[in-house]
């Protein structure tokens, strides 16, 4: 298994601070790099995060607000610099096509690239390889913005132990899973007794929303959830008024979705200490964390 991460390359909203650049979160599992919402200065944070931008094969946007968009054009020509030769798949709310074009167009540059578009414009699977699938929601932003999931599918994991003492070997075992069961020393073996299914990991992102039951469906049982927190409790007038969650809320959504790790991100320029939203949010969640620009969260094992 190679590497799976998450890196935070910015964690502000609306507007940068001298510490937090626009977001923009790189997710790297296997060979995918998916990269979402790149905000204003991706491409530089990619070069404090010491990671080639040449690792994206997909990016996703949630909604055409500038501080989850303005990098996108940067991170296509960028890519067409560096002249990656996969396909980059770029993921989007179908109503903002006007905006993505003027993003991808906005400068004069030599296009090598292969960008493929996925418009999204309903809720579901938007992506089924057989090895993950990518999911999208609509939640309560004022336009349209999307929450995503993405899931690994569910695997067989053999037990050496109980497949060893059932004699099946080599060959045989392709063969019991195939067929459910397998005669073997006169004795009938069934694929249950020696094997398990293995759920397949998730991750959800969830940015830009207020509380709606979207948000919880999308992040059900996830090991990581990526959720945005513009605003402390004590300003949820604020976040209704435009949109958005408090930390708390955050984490009542993370609870009620039975997720396993919370990572707040998406702050408030108002707020130079986010130790507090990560305060707020454990009070609730306790397996909560609030990103800061350039941290690395490994993925979760087992
Ligand atoms: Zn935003
Ligand atoms: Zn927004």
């Amino acid at each position: 298994m190679s590497v799976r991460d998450l890196i935070i390359l910015g964690t502000s909203s609306q507007q940068p601070t001298r510490f937090r650049n626009h977001g923009a979160y790189l997710f790297r599992w296997n060979n995918e790099g998916f990269l979402f919402d790149p905000g204003e200065g991706t491409q530089r944070q990619f070069i404090f995060a010491n990671v080639a931008p040449t690792v994206i094969t997909r990016i996703l946007i949630s909604h055409f607000h500038g501080d989850h968009c303005l990098g996108l054009g940067s991170i296509l020509m960028r890519l067409n610099l560096d002249k990656v030769t996969h396909p980059i798949h770029c993921y989007y709310p179908a109503s903002g096509k006007k905006y993505f074009d003027r993003l991808r167009y906005g400068t004069i540059y030599h296009e090598n690239i292969h960008v493929i578009e996925h418009p999204v414009s309903e809720a579901g699977v938007v992506h089924d390889d057989g090895a993950f699938r990518i999911e999208a929601t609509f939640l309560d932003h004022a336009v349209q913005n999307i929450g995503w999931r993405i899931t690994e599918a569910d695997a067989r994991k053999f037990d050496r132990e109980k497949l060893l003492s059932s004699g099946i070997v080599g060959p045989q075992v392709k063969e019991l899973q195939k067929q459910g069961q397998l005669m073997k020393n006169e004795k009938l073996v069934l694929l249950d007794e020696v094997s398990s299914i293995r759920k397949g990991d998730s991750i959800a992102v969830v940015i830009d929303t207020r509380v709606c039951p979207q948000a919880i469906e999308i992040a059900k049982n996830a090991k990581i959830l990526l959720c945005e927190s513009t605003y402390l409790e004590e300003h949820q007038e604020l976040a209704y008024r435009h949109y958005h969650l408090t930390a708390k809320q955050a984490a009542q959504i993370a609870k009620d979705a039975n997720v396993r790790e919370l990572i707040l991100t998406h702050f408030s320029a108002r707020y130079l200490d986010v130790e507090k939203m990560e305060a707020e949010a454990r009070t609730i969640f306790p397996a909560t964390y609030a990103a800061e620009d350039l941290k690395v969260f490994p993925f979760i094992k087992e």
